[in-house]
């Protein structure tokens, strides 16, 4: 395996440790192990059912929690038959738990004892989960308007909590400033490790109904990009014949892909941070943003931007039948008005977080 950097093109040998390349481009994992249908581990309920595809020794240990294996829950929208893909339902209540299982396991079997990571919450909170059951020493940076709650967790799991002042490019900042001095940076934004975690979506999906859409939440696209990862692994092993069409969501007062989507360019220019209730999604400066629209582009899919209103209305309605989102789960839901006639057959929404640590839901 090695790793290729998406920016000046270096290759070098694959190493869990190395989280960017020296240039600080984003770095992709190449000549992972194929998926094999054959392969799956049956009674195996768990992502580790799909072992076989992950990019680890064979020797490690996985570091799990029991994540994966969540729950598809069919649904009416506004007439629209959907899944979702209940991925609040893992562990720490995020997606991110598939993502961090896997670095942990690459991390934990290179002998790493301590792991620095920033966040706004649910990828910090699923990191300290994570190395309190793997026995390493965590510290999170997080922007200090980060949800309470959130960091409440964080330190719940006994690892140290950094609170930054600032929009959240200054945690960013704060954690890089801390791997340059030797901390094993465990991010689920820049490791390309993560991706790998993510793609078990896709294997599962594919595992029940494989979806002709999928629309999921997209900040730095992490899970967009997993999720194309995981859908090209079944094309190329022949168990289907097609990407899923792709849909991103971003709030509109923090939307870099949508602006560079709809000037149809190939790079994503910087935006500013605005606020918005989908705390999971500010982001100003996407680390892999061609990739993510070249991964849209290929699927056939789109993105598109909702204001905080519709996503708290949205939001507010899926309560009402049952399942409790964040807000930034509640995107992906916001915008299916917008992508109602771009849909069609099976459309899966992956509802990414937990509402339970997300600020009350007012007027509900
Ligand atoms: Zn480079």
């Amino acid at each position: 395996m090695q790793l290729h950097c998406l920016r000046c093109r270096q290759r070098s040998p694959f190493d869990p440790l190395r989280f960017r390349c020296d240039c600080g481009g984003p770095l992709a994992l190449r000549g992972a192990p194929a998926f094999d249908p054959g392969r799956v581990t049956p009674g195996d309920v768990t992502l580790w059912r799909y072992r076989h595809a992950l990019p680890l020794p064979e020797s490690a240990a996985p570091v799990t929690l029991g994540e994966g294996g969540t729950p598809l829950v069919e649904l009416t929208w506004d007439g629209l038959p959907l899944r979702l893909k209940c991925e609040f339902l893992n562990p720490t209540g995020s997606f991110k738990d598939r993502g961090t299982a896997v670095l942990m396991t690459a991390l934990a079997a290179a002998g790493v004892g301590a792991v620095v990571e920033d966040s706004s919450g649910n990828a910090g909170a699923s990191l300290a989960a994570y190395a309190a059951r793997a026995g390493i020493r965590a510290t999170v940076y997080v922007p200090a308007h980060a949800s309470p709650v959130k960091q409440a967790q964080i330190a719940a799991y006994g690892a140290s909590v950094a609170a930054v002042p600032g929009p959240r490019i200054e945690a960013a900042r704060a954690v890089l400033a801390a791997a340059e001095v030797g901390a094993a940076y465990a991010s689920h934004v820049y490791h390309p490790l993560i991706h790998h975690g993510m793609k078990t979506i896709a294997f599962e999906l594919w595992d029940v109904c494989t979806p002709d859409a999928v629309v999921v939440p997209a900040g730095h696209g992490t899970l967009l990009l997993g999720l194309a990862e995981g859908f090209e692994a079944l094309r190329a092993a022949g168990c289907i014949a097609q990407v899923p069409r792709l849909f991103g969501v971003q709030a509109a007062s923090c939307a870099p892909l949508v602006a560079a989507w709809a000037r149809g360019a190939g790079t994503v220019e910087p935006v500013e941070e605005g606020a918005t209730v989908a705390e999971g999604v500010r982001i100003a400066v996407p680390l892999r943003g061609p990739e993510v629209l070249a991964a849209v582009r290929e699927s056939g899919g789109a993105l598109v931007a909702v204001a905080d209103e519709a996503t708290l209305a949205a939001q507010r309605k899926l309560a009402h039948q049952g399942l409790y989102v964040e807000p930034t789960s509640a995107v992906a839901l916001a915008a299916l008005d917008h992508l109602r006639d771009r849909l069609g057959g099976t459309t899966v929404v992956v509802l990414t977080g937990s509402g339970f640590k997300s600020a009350a839901l007012h007027g509900a």
